[in-house]
């Protein structure tokens, strides 16, 4: 029975691959390792997740080279984010564990990620992980229609002081999970309370680990030597870890 062209993959094979995605740099000539393995094995354990390219926001202004504070397209962060698309990729801890476990990739702030060749992933893209959910908090302002930092699964706990305001009693959650609207004016505008909520972790790739990664590959019995590009591999950083201006 034939599967076309598709290469037949046992697990000796994943985990080879596996094992050079997480060996840095070049490497010899081998004539034991088929470079289109690594997308395959990228496919098979990697991570559901959306993969957005990052480019500047026009806001930036020509004297500071500071973004504009208050920006309706990339609000005050500087890049923008498009063309979202679903990939797999791997995502690997800094000390080299091959996976990351829900309480590793939840606690850490930096991390590996290794996409398939066919992605041409980018300085500042990000990546949003969308099997797993971390906690966030923050201080806001109020105005009576409020922006979180990022969309929010579940609201947790809404508090100014010792004083607690619940969903549904005092506000909603907008529908695009952005906003909390206030349907009460007990809050002082412009008074500062604490939002704790449930979110998906936003990964941001902050550098290429090898840019220009591959391998030369030797074909068999007539020794030709091809060079066969491998995914590339960025150092990601939570998004909500980054300093302001980093
Ligand atoms: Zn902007």
């Amino acid at each position: 029975m034939s599967n076309g062209n598709r290469p037949v993959i046992d697990g000796t094979q994943i985990a080879k691959a596996i094992e050079v995605i997480n060996t840095a740099g070049m490497m010899a000539p081998r004539v034991d390792l088929r470079p289109e393995l690594f997308d395959t094995a990228i496919q098979q354990q990697g991570y559901r997740m959306i993969w957005e390219q990052a480019m500047y926001c026009s806001c930036y202004a020509s004297d500071s080279e500071q973004p504009a504070y208050v920006c309706d397209s990339c609000y005050g962060k500087g890049y923008k984010y498009i063309n979202p698309q679903e990939i797999r990729a791997l995502a690997t801890s800094i000390n080299g564990n091959k996976d990351l476990d829900r309480v590793g990739l939840n606690e850490m702030g930096t991390a590996y990620l290794t996409a398939p060749s066919t992605c041409n992933i980018g300085y500042r893209d990000r990546f949003t992980i969308v099997d797993f959910t971390t906690r966030f908090s923050e201080i806001l302002s109020s105005t009576g229609r409020d922006r979180l930092r990022y969309p929010a699964k579940e609201i947790v706990a809404v508090y100014q002081l010792n004083q607690e305001y619940r969903r549904g009693v005092h506000f909603n959650l907008t529908e695009d999970n952005m906003y909390l609207e206030w349907v009460t004016d007990e809050l002082e505008p412009d008074s500062r309370y604490s939002v704790l909520y449930d979110l998906t972790p936003v990964y941001i790739a902050m550098g290429p680990i090898h840019d220009l990664r591959g391998t030369y590959t030797l074909k068999g019995m007539k020794g030709m030597e091809g060079f066969m590009q491998l995914p590339k591999q960025f150092q990601i950083k939570r998004e909500d870890f980054l300093a302001d201006g980093e």
